[in-house]
């Protein structure tokens, strides 16, 4: 769960961060539970212990010192999804599923007039899959390891940016690990080309040349976003040979990939 804490400090400054309380930390029951947080003012650099006090229908923080403090609970859909993205072990099993699935679609048999939104659907399905495999391997694969989570922020000119005090590295670990996970899904989200380099930098892994997937990637967003034709009105052209060539390619990458993170026992 994340809160959104913010206060003034004696010294005037304003105070505010969003701390993410892990599920242990929340009661389940009747007892209450209790966890602590270290917030810094980044003007004067006093620490302020906050204590974040769960019981079954009730959060409560409460911070000594703090002025006009006020905290409310923000967007646990997504903290929800980012925990289950480092803890999934389901990738590859997800990954070849999906993809058998398209291939049992393709030998639908279905009326002339509608090959095209199927296709369309589909090598939009293909693209999904693939993607969600590259950054939902690489987040469990490098969130659950300390010496990868630093290579990661060592080689990220964005993470390496981000100014964690010493004190915050060590009162706050397992937020630090959300912090850099959001912050994956975020760019991979948005920006699959950054994912190359970073597999590169961090796990070790070439991915050679994916200049068709990249392309694959704007056909994507033709089907998805223009319902199947591009800027100009042109169709996108999607026929099953398409869609199975890009099933190979995204099987080859995807099992390069899980070999590499397999022999190296890297999950
Ligand atoms: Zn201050």
């Amino acid at each position: 769960m994340e809160i959104n804490v913010h206060f003034a400090c004696t010294c005037g400054a304003f105070v505010e961060e969003n701390i993410y309380v892990s599920e242990e930390n929340l009661a389940t029951d009747t007892t209450p539970c209790n966890s602590w947080k270290v917030l810094i003012c980044d003007g004067c650099a006093k620490d302020y212990e906050a204590a974040i006090i769960s019981t079954q229908n009730e959060l409560d923080v409460s911070i000594d010192g703090a002025v006009s403090l006020e905290y409310e609970v923000v967007d646990n859909h997504e903290y929800d999804e980012i925990s289950w993205t480092i803890e999934s072990t389901q990738q590859l099993e997800t990954y070849t599923k999906i993809s058998r699935d398209v291939v049992l679609l393709l030998q639908l048999k279905i009326p002339d007039e509608a090959k095209n939104t199927l296709y369309n659907m589909l090598y939009a399905q293909v693209v999904t899959v693939v993607e969600a495999y590259l950054s939902g391997i690489f987040i469990h694969t490098v969130i659950n390891s300390d010496d990868l989570i630093r290579k990661l922020v060592e080689s990220d000119p964005e993470l390496a940016k981000k100014q964690f005090s010493l004190n915050e590295i060590f009162s706050k670990w397992n937020e630090l690990k959300f912090i850099v996970a959001k912050h994956l899904k975020d760019i991979i989200f948005h920006d699959l080309k950054k994912i190359k380099p970073m597999y590169f930098s961090v796990l070790e892994i070439d991915f050679g040349d994916i200049g068709w997937l990249f392309k694959a990637v704007l056909i994507r967003h033709d089907c998805v976003h223009r319902n199947g034709v591009d800027k100009e009105g042109n169709p996108t052209g999607i026929d099953e040979s398409m869609i199975i060539d890009l099933i190979k390619n995204c099987a080859s990458l995807v099992a390069a990939i899980d070999e590499q993170i397999q022999f190296r026992n890297l999950t």
